[in-house]
């Protein structure tokens, strides 16, 4: 990844080009009364970093390009098919005990249910508190009574990007999403079939990354 970190001079030339564009090094040079040399490192670290345009014979240009929209530009350019993880999926039929023992022994704060393979619902700790406290009878409640069902599930796919995960997580207040591939059923009507899921803590994991620069 690239860590930008812009010296004080490099801001200047930023500011140059930016204001005098298009311009030459020896111009540049002139106007910060240095040898051109001296500027060679600061223009390549610039260029390279895409923030100024290098044009033969023309000279700088300034790209438009921040710092922010670099780490914008990284994180969107992560796709969810590379923070998937492997999905806890039920059938609609399994009891909300089961599904309970489910969700601790695999460890999860979601479950995603099927039913014939296909995404049919939702089942998050809470609506579990909620029967539960509620005295539903569990061994013989199928869990699809208590799930949020389709078409109210939020949904992602192997090709969206995290940032765009992230965005649906927090703006339906929800800690994970199913990721689906969009097929048809056997009746040939719209399904999904889940093929991975992407959660809080896979978002926040990338996060980490990020800010440690790995
Ligand atoms: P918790 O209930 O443990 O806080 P969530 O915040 O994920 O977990 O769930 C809140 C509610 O949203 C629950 O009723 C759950 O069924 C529902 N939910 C969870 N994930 C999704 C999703 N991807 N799409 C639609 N609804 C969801």
């Amino acid at each position: 990844m690239i860590q930008i970190q812009l010296t004080e001079r490099q801001e200047k030339i930023i500011d140059i080009v930016k204001y005098n564009e298009p311009i030459t090094s020896e111009k540049i040079a002139k106007k910060l009364k240095l040898a051109r040399g001296t500027l060679r490192p600061d223009l390549a670290i610039l260029t390279m970093s895409g923030i100024l345009d290098a044009r033969p014979k023309v000279g700088y240009f300034y790209t438009g390009k921040t710092t922010f929209s670099f780490i914008s530009e990284k994180i969107e350019s992560i796709k969810v098919s590379e923070r998937k993880s492997i999905p806890i999926v039920v059938d609609e039929e399994v009891t909300v005990y089961d599904g309970i023992v489910t969700m601790f022994l695999e460890d999860v704060s979601s479950i995603f249910v099927t039913s014939n393979g296909y995404l049919t619902g939702v089942v998050s700790r809470k609506d579990f508190l909620k029967n539960v406290i509620g005295g539903l009878n569990l061994h013989k409640t199928p869990i699809a009574v208590i799930m949020t069902r389709m078409p109210n599930i939020i949904v992602t796919t192997l090709d969206e990007s995290v940032l765009d995960a992230a965005i649906k997580i927090i703006d339906h207040e929800i800690d994970s999403l199913p990721i689906v591939e969009e097929v048809e059923d056997d009746e040939g009507k719209k399904a999904y079939k889940v093929v991975g899921r992407i959660t809080k803590t896979s978002i926040t994991r990338l996060f980490v990354e990020l800010g440690k620069n790995e």
